[in-house]
């Protein structure tokens, strides 16, 4: 009994010493954290990094995302999205795996194919559908986990079923008029603001909103002039445009070619490719995954078509 009340006792110290500001910071909606990369500036940074310490996951999260990727500062960013997984934040434990799987902000070799399914396996017990698809990929390849494609399959339609039931709810509660139809017919992959992946049962439900930490990094490199090759360039400065500035050590760095991803490679090669077109690059597979019925099928070409289109041209 009186090791309880002295729980009691240091959680109200706890939460004296928090004081009334930071109460406020700390419980920051997540609409006033979603920043937007256009309007980027110290006192923005600062309100975030005022409601990380707060204790504010998703400011920890968001300023996490924006300093891992936007900012290069890979330690301080890996740290509040560490900081935000711990405290049990989906986005970030998820976010912590893509990191793992790439070794990003190291080398090659500081790849953790076990460290990432692992993170990415607690990301998807608490239902985030990126995670559920990254590790239904991972079971059915064999990719940081023992191969397992049935149970892989079994995660795959569960990231279905959850991306089904958010666009659902989405329609429900914020666009009623799109509730509407669950349009059979004439939808295809090219119905704008749809699902993708509900098209191939030719409904249309609109597609679940990125996270702002997404729509601020995809925003932030757009506005650099930094883009995803998704398509092969037909020469070489075209494709030196399109895959915006270096390294410095003369390579470039890609991004994600899941165009509502936005997160950009820390050393070149880091991402993996289109096996097929070679053009496309991909922080995840579950970004692939859902690149492949979003956009790319229809503009993926087989590189001995470029190869040989390359010699008829000369
Ligand atoms: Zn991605
Ligand atoms: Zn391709």
């Amino acid at each position: 009994m009186r090791g309880v009340q002295g729980l009691i006792r240091n959680l109200c110290k706890r939460l004296n010493g928090l004081g009334r500001h930071d109460m406020v910071f700390a419980k920051a909606s997540p609409a006033s954290l979603a920043v937007k990369a256009a309007s980027w500036s110290e006192p923005v940074q600062r309100f975030l990094k005022r409601c990380a310490d707060a204790g504010n996951l998703e400011a920890c999260y968001i300023l996490g995302m924006i300093r891992f990727y936007c900012l290069g500062n890979r330690s301080g960013g890996a740290a509040l999205l560490a900081r935000a997984a711990v405290g049990g934040h989906a986005a970030a434990l998820y976010s912590l795996a893509v990191i793992q799987f790439n070794g990003s902000g190291g080398a090659k070799s500081d790849r953790d194919l076990r460290a990432g399914a692992a993170l990415c396996a607690r990301a998807a017990a608490l239902g985030h559908v990126d995670a559920l698809r990254e590790l239904g990929h991972c079971l059915q390849d064999g990719y940081g986990v023992r191969q397992d494609p049935a149970e892989g399959r079994r995660f795959l339609v569960a990231a279905n079923a959850r991306e089904l039931t958010l666009a659902l709810a989405a329609a429900a509660s914020h666009r009623p008029f799109a509730a509407l139809p669950l349009g059979v017919g004439g939808g295809g992959s090219g119905t704008i603001g749809g699902c993708p992946l509900l098209s191939d049962f030719g409904w249309s439900l609109p597609e679940a909103e990125p996270h702002p930490a997404n729509l601020f990094m995809a925003d932030w490199w757009a506005s650099r002039g930094v883009q995803a090759s998704a398509k092969k360039a037909a020469n070489p400065e075209e494709a030196a445009a399109a895959t915006g500035d270096s390294d410095g050590g003369g390579g470039e760095l890609r991004l994600c070619s899941h165009v509502r991803c936005g997160r950009r490679e820390t050393r070149r090669h880091e991402f993996r490719r289109c096996s097929v077109c070679g053009a496309a690059n991909y922080c995840s597979r579950a970004c692939q995954a859902l690149d492949w019925k979003r956009a790319h099928k229809a503009q993926c070409v087989p590189m001995d078509r470029w190869l040989l289109a390359a010699g008829e041209a000369q």
